[in-house]
């Protein structure tokens, strides 16, 4: 058996034993700081990722605070996609020597596991022999993976689990509320009638369009559309006939507008049109042509022929988009009291 040797100190207490206690107390108080500092960094990212919609800047804390806890040479955080993936972000830029046909089966074993994933045998042919994976799952969804690789066989450990599964948890709800918010946007922006954007996903896009066409091109041309007499059609033929309308007009309006005009449906029965690089003779052409096509759409239960009015502003400078709503609103009252199914045309003076 190993004898303590101790002697007495001045103050006559025993001096090894105290040396001990101090080292032991040294080393408690370590551990309970380095938890302290675990559970403060979980929590400072928790609250900042919980408050923040913005994906990118959640992601870039989540691989900063992982970096703060383990070591690592490549960080990647995937999505997952119906029966597929991609790269959210990477950590350093860009993706190194890792490739897709060394992922798609690391990714398949995260989506089947519940747990994180540690490999140290990985004989990729990459540089990288350690790969620890963390599926990321909120409500029982999978979301997606955090990838660790580390060039030093047997790397990574599993005491590291605890904490880079806690940042998954947080980067799990970032990626879960980055979705939600994206569909919620994505309806506010989208009418599901028509397919087409709504009034609020139009003044979304219409402004920054309008400013670099009009940097871009000497003319440019804004159209509205109202459908003619649509409240009768309603009270003739109810409102499910009249939705038929709405996206039978939808599909003719689409069909003849060229794929880089901006169209939304401004209001109820009302189509807006931003024409870039437009000028009379083509704006009159085109929406003319939309005009005689929504004239031949042939609705099921309505036997009679719905029009629809047009009012075109074509705009040779820089002018604010909403200036030229208005213009090609006048015109198309003017279309409706001139008889309506038919084109009228604003030409703004410069
Ligand atoms: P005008 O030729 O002067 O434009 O006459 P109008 O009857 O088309 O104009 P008014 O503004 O009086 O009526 C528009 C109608 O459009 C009233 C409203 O019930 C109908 N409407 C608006 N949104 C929808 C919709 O989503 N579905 C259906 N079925 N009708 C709609
Ligand atoms: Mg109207
Ligand atoms: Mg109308």
């Amino acid at each position: 058996m190993r004898r303590v040797v101790t002697r007495e100190s001045s103050d006559g207490l025993l001096v090894r034993p105290r040396k001990q206690a101090e080292c032991f107390l040294q080393e408690q108080y370590r551990k309970t700081r380095e938890k302290y500092e675990l559970a403060e960094s979980l929590r400072r990212t928790g609250t900042v990722v919980s408050a923040d919609l913005e994906l990118s800047s959640s992601l870039s804390l989540g691989v900063d605070t992982l970096a703060g806890i383990i070591s690592f040479e490549l960080c990647e955080i995937y999505a997952a996609e119906a029966d597929d993936y991609r790269i959210l972000t990477s950590r350093p830029e860009p993706v190194s020597s890792t490739g897709d046909a060394e992922i798609d089966p690391l990714f398949e074993k995260l989506r089947a596991s519940a747990y994180p994933v540690i490999r140290d045998d990985m004989m990729t042919g990459g540089r990288f022999r350690s790969w620890m994976g963390i599926p990321l799952r909120s409500n029982g969804d999978f979301l997606g993976g955090v990838f660790l690789w580390h060039s030093t066989p047997g790397f990574f450990q599993g005491a590291d689990l605890y904490p880079v599964t806690a940042i998954a948890e947080i980067l799990a709800v970032a990626i879960h509320n980055n979705r939600h918010f994206r569909r919620t946007v994505s309806e506010l922006e989208t009418d599901r009638l028509t397919g087409f954007l709504t009034r609020t996903g139009f003044e979304r896009d219409a402004e920054r369009l309008w400013r670099t066409s009009s940097e871009r091109y000497s003319i440019n041309a804004i159209a509205m559309m109202d459908i003619d007499l649509f409240k009768q059609v309603n009270d003739r033929y109810g409102h499910i006939a009249g939705d038929s309308v709405l996206s039978a007009f939808a599909e003719a309006i689409r069909a003849n507008l060229r794929h880089d005009d901006l169209i939304a449906r401004y209001g109820g029965e009302e189509f807006v049109v931003i024409l870039p690089d437009t000028n009379h003779d083509v704006a009159t052409r085109i929406m003319d042509r939309v005009r005689s096509a929504c004239a031949a759409c042939r609705i099921e239960s309505i036997s009679e022929s719905i029009t629809v009015s047009i009012g075109v502003a074509i705009c040779e400078s820089a002018r604010d988009v909403r200036h030229v709503i208005g213009r090609a609103d006048e015109a198309l009252y003017r279309a409706k009291h001139g008889g309506r199914n038919r084109v009228e045309v604003a030409v703004l003076p410069r």
